[in-house]
């Protein structure tokens, strides 16, 4: 049985592109990738084949290459060897239009989030949609009821549904986050990039973002891919670690399987029973999940009514 997908990505598409995928098949497939930026390699003969539904976490130290390898997932970069085939488009071949098609089907969650801090939560995430509505769109009104619907959905899902018509601005950066994931959501990805999403967040807003993007992994089988630097919250939420030294894949494990030394040796400061960082155990696990868990929200919101900013 096909996994469900979240909005129209995961639906048939009408363009008839990039339909080589199918639900059991990988969807990232890279293969002996390397990237030269003039004298600088930053990925050395990267092979990576990532399933449906799984939080594959990046780590490394700064300049590893976790930036790049994301950007040659979504068409940003190009592979100056090897090959990089996401959701059956093999991006070194691919035309332009293959290349537009692909990109609004992975989404990208930065680490600032790029919010329009004056406008509302809502209308943030239904910009989402922009990429599949003809035209410009002025306020939250302009977008088709059923739009204003899916996206209070997808604020919902990332317990936010109560601050719609919040001003972004009025947010705190962890809850401005996951209004960002909100508005990728929006886009109907079936792959989602996160690079160092929670790098300028405190650890209780970390975790909740982590939370959101393991829960919509799990839940609506989307692959993640994220970047991050606290191993303590990628060996609390990843499926799977992949760990870059210099450009080099240094280490791939199941996470449940991985001990914090073997992931502190990615960084090369490894002294055994040295390390601060607590490997959590599977309550552990349980209880930080329990414990920021999203609450979702059962609201009526009035999607015909009169929807403005309050601060505008
Ligand atoms: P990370 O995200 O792990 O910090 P990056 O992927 O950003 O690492 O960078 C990997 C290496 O590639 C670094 O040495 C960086 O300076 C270099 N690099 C990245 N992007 C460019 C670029 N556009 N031009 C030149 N060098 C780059
Ligand atoms: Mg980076």
């Amino acid at each position: 049985m096909t996994p469900p997908m979240i909005g129209p990505g995961g639906q048939a598409r009408a363009d008839g592109l990039g339909h080589g995928v199918g639900a059991s098949d990988p969807v990232v497939r890279v293969h002996d990738l390397t990237k030269d930026f003039a004298t600088t390699r930053a990925l050395d003969h990267v092979a990576l084949e990532v399933p449906r539904g799984q939080l594959l976490v990046l780590v490394g130290l700064s300049g590893s290459g976790k930036s790049t390898l994301l950007r040659h997932l979504n068409g940003l970069h190009l592979p100056s060897r090897g090959s990089v085939e996401v959701l059956g488009t093999d991006l070194s071949t691919a035309s332009t239009r293959e290349l537009r098609s692909l990109r609004r089907r992975v989404g990208f969650v930065f680490q600032q989030f790029n919010l329009v801090g004056r406008s509302t939560c809502l209308e943030n995430v239904l910009s989402g949609a922009l990429g599949r509505v003809r035209g410009p769109r002025f306020g939250v009104l302009s977008y088709a009821k059923a739009l204003r619907r899916e996206a209070l959905e997808h604020l919902d899902r990332v317990g936010l549904a109560d601050r719609a018509f919040q001003r972004a601005d009025t947010l705190s950066g962890g809850q401005q986050q996951r209004v960002a994931i909100a508005r990728t959501l929006m886009q109907g990805p079936e792959l989602l990039l996160a690079d160092e999403p929670v790098a300028s967040l405190d650890p209780e807003s970390s975790a909740q973002v982590m939370d959101v993007l393991f829960r919509i992994c799990v839940e609506e089988q989307l692959t993640v891919v994220c970047s991050l630097h606290q191993v303590e919250l990628a060996l609390g939420w990843a499926h799977r670690l992949v760990g870059l030294r210099d450009g080099q894949k240094v280490l791939d494990r199941d996470a449940s399987h991985l001990d914090e030394a073997e992931v502190m040796e990615v960084y090369q400061r490894v002294e055994p029973g040295s390390t601060s960082i607590p490997r959590p155990t599977a309550a552990e696990r349980e209880a930080a999940r329990a414990a920021s868990a999203i609450v979702r929200s059962d609201h009526s919101l009035p999607l015909d009514g009169p929807v403005s900013a309050p601060h505008r």
